[in-house]
């Protein structure tokens, strides 16, 4: 069976959340298809002990703040709670769960194929996030450890790794948490592939949000580009990872050129580990687009605000800082979102098909 709708917005997590809120204002028919059993997006598969990198003033959708937490950052189960109540709180029309397997062109029209039936689409909005895409690097010798490998994705908490020898990998933020976290439990080493760049203690995600507005408004006007969150640095000084300074382990070692059947290696210099933790980040979750064919050559889908260029009836949202400055984060989707659904507007307006 095939359902006809103007929008499917694919991803139910807060990307797919902003897009429709501004979809159900402007009056389009539209559905949210989403792959997982409960809502939230990616959220109720963090680590429970994270917490967001600014106050929950700082993390809200468009239209209903996200409630305070009365003490710090909220953590990840709030932001749960709050996309939860968002989505019944204006009766957005989410499909769950339903895997979005393919989306196809099929004259004026888009195709989009799932495991429970077909919607046709005038217009697509992909809001699939990133957590579905870990990424691992290639390095030598990562088949021949014989001790356990994970990734951020597969980390729940430390007590597991009590007393062992566990070497975290990468330079961002999910890998300065991890130490902080892990080196309370086990031996820890943290090797990254250049120096990591901290942010000055007390600037929080509420500095990296208004340096992400500067930006979008900067570039709206046409204005040179004054740099993202990384011209500042990349890690947010979060009170875990300051206590962990403290305590005298946030120091990290440059990466190791292969791992041995039992440690990692620097050349002549080797290294026991019981678990190496690949903290080593995340790709944009795209295999649905597979038959639009809109990669280019550097792997990446090239948009025009969140349209794609080789395709305008589709849109892309979060994902990363190239579909808007802050799109991958709660409180920079909506600006985007909003801009979206105005580019679709305005293209549905124009379009002539008869209803
Ligand atoms: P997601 O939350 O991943 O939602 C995408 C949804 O689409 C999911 O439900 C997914 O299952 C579904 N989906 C995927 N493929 C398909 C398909 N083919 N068919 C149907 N459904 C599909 N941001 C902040 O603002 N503050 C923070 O403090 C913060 N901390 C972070 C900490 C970590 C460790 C990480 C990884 C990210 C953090 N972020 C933070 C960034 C960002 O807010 C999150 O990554 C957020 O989950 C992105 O939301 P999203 O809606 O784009 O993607």
């Amino acid at each position: 069976m095939t359902t006809n709708v103007d929008v499917v917005v694919i991803g139910g997590g807060q990307a797919g959340l902003a897009a429709g809120y501004y979809l159900r204002r402007a009056g389009h028919r539209f559905v949210i298809l989403d792959d997982q059993e409960r809502p939230g997006g990616a959220w109720p598969h963090m680590w429970s002990s994270l917490h967001l990198f600014s106050p929950a003033e700082f993390a809200s959708l468009p239209g209903w703040p996200m409630p305070r937490w009365p003490d710090g950052f909220p953590p990840a189960r709030h932001v749960v709670d709050y996309l939860t109540a968002y989505e019944t709180r204006y009766g957005l029309p989410i499909e769950r769960p339903v895997r979005v397997q393919a989306v196809r062109r099929d004259g004026p029209d888009l195709l989009v194929d799932t495991d429970r039936g077909q919607w046709r689409a005038r217009r697509v909005i992909s809001a699939t996030g990133t957590w579905q895409r870990p990424f691992l690097p290639s390095y030598p010798g990562i088949n021949v450890f014989t001790g356990r490998q994970l990734h951020t994705v597969d980390y729940r908490s430390a007590a597991e790794f009590t007393g062992s020898d566990v070497v975290v990998v990468g330079g961002g933020n999910s890998a300065a948490q991890l130490v902080a976290e892990i080196s309370t439990t086990a031996r820890t080493i943290w090797v990254t592939n250049r120096p990591p760049r901290f942010l000055p203690d007390g600037v929080d995600g509420r500095a990296l949000f208004e340096l992400a507005s500067r930006r979008a408004v900067a570039l709206a006007a046409g204005r040179t580009d004054p740099g993202g969150i990384a011209a500042l640095g990349d890690i947010v000084m979060v009170p875990e990872v300051l206590a962990a300074r403290e305590r005298g382990v946030l120091t990290a070692l440059p990466m190791f050129d292969r791992l041995t059947v039992d440690g990692i290696a620097w050349g002549e210099r080797h290294q026991r580990a019981d678990v190496v933790v690949w903290a080593t980040g995340f790709r944009p979750a795209l295999a649905h687009l597979r038959p639009l064919r809109l990669r280019d050559h550097t792997g990446t889908v090239p948009v025009a605000g969140t349209r794609a260029l080789k395709e305008p009836r589709l849109h892309l949202l979060g994902y990363g800082d190239w579909t808007g400055p802050g799109s991958a984060t709660l409180l920079g989707v909506g600006r985007t979102a909003k801009a979206a659904v105005a580019d679709l507007d305005l293209d549905l307006d124009l379009d002539t098909r008869p209803a």
